[in-house]
């Protein structure tokens, strides 16, 4: 009967079509699919729920700096690899692949100076992308440089942090930054210099241990994860279920332990007024203006300047 046989018609692999992967992005939170050149005009955060997607280290830089105004240090400050670490590839191989990914800052923070809305500042913003996002001794060194540089120019200091915590591969080294990055936010305090920490998802482990929680001011993304360690260690360990949304910013801000939540496209106004209000700055600053904080610093005594060093002995 092989009258009534269907034709056998192998499909052609060239007869596939497909769209390119990137064009565009689901929202993890409402499942929206998103075109990607919107989304990252709204700086990865979905028009229609509001979800902070990542936004990567250079974004961050080009979103809270005025344009052209950014000026990289240490950008050349690279790791060794002191333990001979090999999990399952050598500790430099895995610096390597990462450092030869596109838009990559050399570690796991980029690090300068600019302006934001006309005032300077000194600026660090960590790379999640970068082996987590998890910080070594070229991080902590960056971070403990770019606060010297806030001290010396008497400018605030703002990081925007985003990490796995310590970076297992420098071992005990990558600890000490804790202490280190600590030792510099002191200093500043004491010379009363603002310092305004952003957390964004995720900041975990050493990093919110340290320098991520002490700002004078703490900022959170909304829905970040924001924790020590992570919840699975903590229920084992107190052995209760812990409550729900337990680490996320709307969470810690309910605890204390933030004081804001920004939405990301409200992060420069946010910060701009907040360092205005901390530095004794007019509130109107016309648009375009530069202001010279090392002057509004260090004009102490004036009674124009309360974050001055000079006041705190008034
Ligand atoms: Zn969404």
């Amino acid at each position: 009967m092989s009258w009534f046989r269907k034709p056998e018609r192998k499909l052609k692999a060239e007869e596939k079509r497909e769209l390119p992967a990137d064009v565009f992005e689901k929202c993890p939170r409402c499942g929206e699919i998103l075109y990607r050149a919107r989304l990252e005009q709204n700086l990865n955060v979905c028009p229609s729920c509001g979800f902070h997607l990542r936004l990567s280290a250079g974004g961050y830089v080009a979103l809270l700096l005025d344009e052209g105004t950014f000026e990289e240090r240490d950008g050349d400050l690279r790791s060794g690899d002191p333990l001979k670490f090999t999990d399952l590839k050598p500790y430099p191989q895995r610096l390597e692949a990462a450092e030869r990914r596109p838009g990559s800052f050399g570690d796991a923070v980029v690090t300068g100076t600019g302006r934001l809305e006309g005032i300077g500042v000194c600026l660090a913003v960590m790379d999640f992308e970068f082996i987590g996002g998890s910080m070594g001794s070229v991080v902590g060194e960056k971070i403990a440089r770019i606060g010297l540089v806030a001290l010396e120019r008497r400018q605030p200091l703002i990081v925007v942090s985003a990490s796995g915590g310590a970076r297992m591969q420098e071992g005990i080294l990558s600890l000490m930054q804790m202490a280190k990055t600590s030792a510099v936010l002191a200093r500043l305090h004491e010379a009363r210099i603002p310092y305004i920490s952003v957390l964004t998802n995720p900041t975990t482990g050493g990093v919110t241990a340290s320098y991520a929680m002490l700002g004078d001011v703490n900022l959170a993304e909304p829905g970040a994860l924001i924790g020590f360690a992570g919840p699975r260690v903590i229920e084992q360990t107190i052995k209760q279920a812990l409550p729900e949304g337990f680490q996320r910013s709307e969470f810690l801000l309910e605890h204390g332990m933030v004081d804001a939540i920004v939405d990301r496209r409200e992060l420069k106004r946010t910060i701009a007024r907040l360092l205005r209000h901390m530095l004794g700055l007019p509130e109107a600053v016309a648009a375009g203006r530069t202001v010279d904080t090392a002057q509004a610093v260090g004009a102490g005594g004036e009674g124009a300047a309360p974050a001055g060093k000079d006041r705190a002995a008034d």
